[in-house]
């Protein structure tokens, strides 16, 4: 048993699980560069209260889950790491005056978001988003914009038979209505209820709708549904979307169940998932209108939607459908020499290829030179650069590793010949 280990929830990502991870950051910054999004960055840690308030207190998240920073000296402020990365980047919208900027501002950003959940299988304590906020436009049409974007990255990562589940959850004017309509449903069948939803009954009855208890099932199936209860306003806003998602032919499907766990949403919400497996803990994604939270962070009233996709969650199923990242690591070329001290001349050959732009490694191992061409093999090199007695007339020997063959290259063109090769072997 090593004595140190990473912190429970947390995982390193060894060079394989990174490459995965590139890949998809990859992809992410790609899509949204192509949809007119600009990337941001905010701070890990924020003032608790940004969280406080532009989350919710009564939610898990806030409740349960923050992850707190103690203070060192007693008058600190009360920080906390960033479980979302929508709040910070409000706050950061509201600070710089984002709203004198041309609307929607348009904004991105990747990172590890942080929650004090017990941890369990694709649930972990640090773990990374892909999100996306599009602020100051009240919709239908940008609602499905940023759907289908979403939808376009998870068939770009190649993930298989992915579903967006959608529901309009209402706005200010019609969901305290509906809230107290699906009280009155609960508190109907209050004995029955598990004792953590009968807590949840009073506070934030929504999250009754989307309980992970078994013993639920029957009494949510039989709950009034929020779809029947929206002002004309919020339905005609819905239709709209489902309208747009259909002309752009997004599959989805309308899930009257899904209320999302943070309290700022209005109308529009949605989650991704792998068609089959719709269950609490197998949401790939989800998103969200929040026309309320700018307001709620000191700003002007100003609408937005945005979405946050679990990096984590993708490269799981990526792995569980048998997508793998084709990274290229292996050197173009490995310099060795025919003698063994002289690490000085094959360290400067290595670094003016490099400084060339290719991959190049030298090897430093002070051995007989067929251990060394032995050790460039291993590495999946394609050349081996031979420094030998050439070396006086300024030439190298260049062996191509996977044909067999060798030929002199005189030093002034080997980053040239070998970057020709290179170009040849990748495109050939
Ligand atoms: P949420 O903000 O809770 O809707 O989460 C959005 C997405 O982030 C989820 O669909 C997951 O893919 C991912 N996610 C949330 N919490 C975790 C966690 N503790 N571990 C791994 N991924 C998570």
């Amino acid at each position: 048993m090593p004595t140190y280990r990473a912190p429970r929830g947390t995982r390193d990502l060894l060079p394989a699980d990174r490459a995965v991870f590139d890949r998809l950051m990859r992809i992410a910054a790609d899509l949204t560069a192509r949809y007119g999004f600009r990337p941001i960055e905010t701070p890990l840690f924020e003032q608790t209260a940004v969280f406080e308030r532009g989350i919710g207190e009564i939610t898990d998240v806030v409740e349960k889950e923050l992850f707190r920073i103690a203070p060192r000296t007693e008058e600190a402020e009360s920080w906390a790491l960033r479980p979302e990365p929508t709040a910070g980047i409000m706050r950061a919208y509201v600070q710089h005056g984002m709203q004198t900027w041309p609307q929607p501002v348009k904004l991105t950003t990747t990172g590890p978001m942080f929650r004090y959940d017990r941890p369990q299988a694709g649930r972990y304590r640090q773990f990374w988003q892909f999100d996306v906020e599009a602020v100051g436009d009240a919709g239908p049409a940008i609602d499905a914009e940023v759907i289908e974007l979403g939808h376009r990255f998870y068939t770009e990562a190649g993930v298989r038979d992915v579903e967006v589940l959608v529901n309009s959850i209402g706005d200010p004017a019609c969901r305290p209505a509906y809230v107290e309509t699906l009280k009155a449903h609960y508190r109907g069948h209050v004995a029955t209820l598990p004792p953590t939803e009968r807590d949840r009954l009073e506070r934030n009855v929504l999250r009754l709708l989307d309980s992970k208890d078994p013993d639920m099932a029957a009494l949510n199936a039989g709950a009034p549904r929020i779809t029947d209860h929206l002002c004309d306003a919020c339905a005609a806003h819905f239709e709209s979307v489902k309208a747009h998602l259909d002309a752009l032919g997004v599959p989805y499907r309308v899930d009257s169940g899904l209320v999302r766990g943070l309290d700022y949403y209005t109308r529009t919400a949605f989650e991704f998932y792998v068609a089959g497996r719709e269950g609490q803990q197998q949401a790939l994604g989800g998103g969200g209108r929040y026309d309320g939270l700018v307001e709620l962070l000191g700003g002007r009233p100003t609408p937005g939607i945005g979405f946050g996709l679990g990096l984590d969650r993708v490269a799981l199923v990526l792995a569980e459908q048998g997508v793998v990242a084709e990274v290229e690591t292996a050197p173009l070329a490995v310099v060795v020499g025919a003698d063994p001290e002289d690490t000085v001349g094959r360290l400067r050959v290595a670094t003016l290829l490099r400084a060339g732009g290719l991959r190049a490694r030298a090897d430093l191992g002070r051995r007989k030179l067929g251990r060394q061409l032995e050790a460039a093999g291993k590495d999946g090199a394609h050349f081996a650069v031979i420094l030998g007695d050439e070396l006086a007339d300024g030439q190298v020997q260049v062996r191509d590793l996977q044909a067999g063959t060798q030929r002199l290259v005189a030093m002034g063109d080997l980053i040239r010949d070998l970057a020709r090769a290179e170009g040849s072997h990748k495109h050939g």
